[in-house]
């Protein structure tokens, strides 16, 4: 039986996943609602890298040429230790001199994506926290909030509700796994200091600090920057305690930091984050499917959770378009992005631990080898490939416009 030319949808979280979703299906026709736990739907945290994949995606939506004017170009990702030793220097030129990413700050790239949502007809209903489906009538269900309400029924539930998601029990037993190692973000003024570049120091594996350039919110005052510190939420609160000892600790790591540093107000000028890996052994039961964060969570060493729900996002609304049916559609979704999400999973917790860990060995192996790996052509063309998004599985690749799809503008 065909499919319906509009299917009734209910996507839970207005996030990035939930709004690229939210906006590719209207488009497409169908009648989306979406529902958002907070009050006023908000960006948490400070900015964040759109790698090539991301932003082809965002291209379908007809949103890249905004989310670029507002961010900032990053051609370069490099990183050394607090001795000057240079750990990585990778271009996305060494593979194509089209490449790059954009440093973007979470408002700007959820202003963007907010605007989009606005003008395209789906419904949001805010203060709702849904913490199950119910079944309803025929093949439909329901949303159950927290508060005991119940929703009127739709033909496909998309949970998009992030890394804590509350419905994905519904599809797998699977619990995430913490990291040990989160971070500590903030937006500052951007210096100069790193420009077209993602820039990090490092002491063994257990200090990384990052300055990433991410352009303005809304393309106008001054350019801003992202600085984080890695630490274990665990030594949160003494870390706010010695703000002041670590502060001398950062500007001794990274001089250039200096002007930067002496400006913060204090620990609360700082958001943490805590990371957790999960990932989905299948994305789907019945008439609910996961994307984003929902379905593969990991730390952002690599980058990628961003694009990949962007790139979820236009893939399920390809696959609704193209099937006979709900259940073929969120199979084909399936198919589409298992192998490419799993290979990225397993790179990012893998690099985690090179650099986000107590491991001296791994960090001294880290420190001996990833700069000369860059010596050999095929590896540094694996490795751009790898920081771009661009891998698929083990051994193989495309390019930003396959990975999100050539069916034109979703
Ligand atoms: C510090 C940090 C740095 C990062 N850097 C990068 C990077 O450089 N590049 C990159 O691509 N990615 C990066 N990521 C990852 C990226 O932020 C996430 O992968 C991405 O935000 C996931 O999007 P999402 O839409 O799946 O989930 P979220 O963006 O988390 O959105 C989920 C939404 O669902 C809502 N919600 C949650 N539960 C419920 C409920 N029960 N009912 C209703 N609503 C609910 C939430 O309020 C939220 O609005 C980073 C992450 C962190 C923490």
């Amino acid at each position: 039986m065909a499919l319906p030319a509009s299917l009734d949808i209910a996507i839970v979280g207005a996030g990035v996943a939930g709004l690229a979703a939210a906006i590719a299906l209207s488009r497409g026709g169908h009648r989306v609602a979406v529902f958002e736990r907070f009050d006023t739907p908000r960006p948490l945290g400070s900015g964040l890298m759109i790698q090539p994949g991301g932003l082809a995606a965002l291209g379908r939506l007809g949103l890249r040429t905004e989310i670029e004017r507002r961010g900032h170009r990053i051609d370069r990702l490099h990183g050394m230790t607090g001795g000057g030793r240079t750990v990585f220097d990778v271009a996305y030129a060494d593979l194509d001199a089209a490449l790059y990413a954009v440093g973007i700050h979470r408002a700007a790239l959820h202003g963007v994506l907010w605007d989009a949502f606005t003008a395209c007809g789906a419904s949001l209903e805010t203060g709702a926290e849904v913490r199950a489906t119910q079944p309803a009538s025929g093949a439909r269900a329901a949303l159950e909030m927290s508060s005991g309400r119940r929703s009127g029924s739709f033909d496909l539930i998309i949970d998009a509700s992030g890394s804590n998601s509350m419905l994905r029990g519904q599809v797998t037993a699977r619990k995430p796994r913490p990291f040990a190692y989160g971070a500590v973000w903030t937006t500052v003024e951007d210096i100069g200091i790193a420009p077209g570049c993602l820039a990090q120091r490092y002491v063994a594996a257990r200090i990384m600090m990052g300055y990433l350039p991410v352009g303005t919110i809304d393309g106008q005052g001054p350019p801003l920057a992202a600085l984080f510190w890695s630490l274990k939420p665990e030594t949160y609160s003494p870390w706010r305690d010695g703000f002041t000892d670590w502060r001398d600790e950062a500007e001794r790591l990274w001089p250039e930091c200096g002007p930067l540093l002496s400006r913060l107000g204090g620990p609360e000028d700082f958001t943490l984050a805590a990371y957790s890996h999960f990932l989905a052994p299948v994305f789907r039961s019945g008439s609910l499917v996961l994307i984003g964060d929902s379905a593969h969570a990991t730390s952002p060493q690599l980058g990628q959770g961003g694009n990949q729900g962007l790139i979820d996002a236009v893939a399920l609304a390809d696959a609704l378009r193209a099937s006979q049916s709900i259940d073929e559609a969120l199979a084909a979704y399936e198919r589409r992005r298992r192998t490419q999400i799993r290979f990225y999973q397993a790179a990012s917790a893998l690099l985690t631990a090179f650099f986000q860990s107590d491991s001296a060995s791994l960090a001294s192996l880290r420190d001996l080898l990833f700069h000369r790996m860059r010596h050999v052509p095929y590896l540094r063309r694996e490795m751009v490939r790898t920081l771009a998004g661009l891998k698929t599985g083990l051994f193989a690749s495309a390019g930003p416009d396959a990975i999100a799809g050539r069916d034109g503008n979703v």
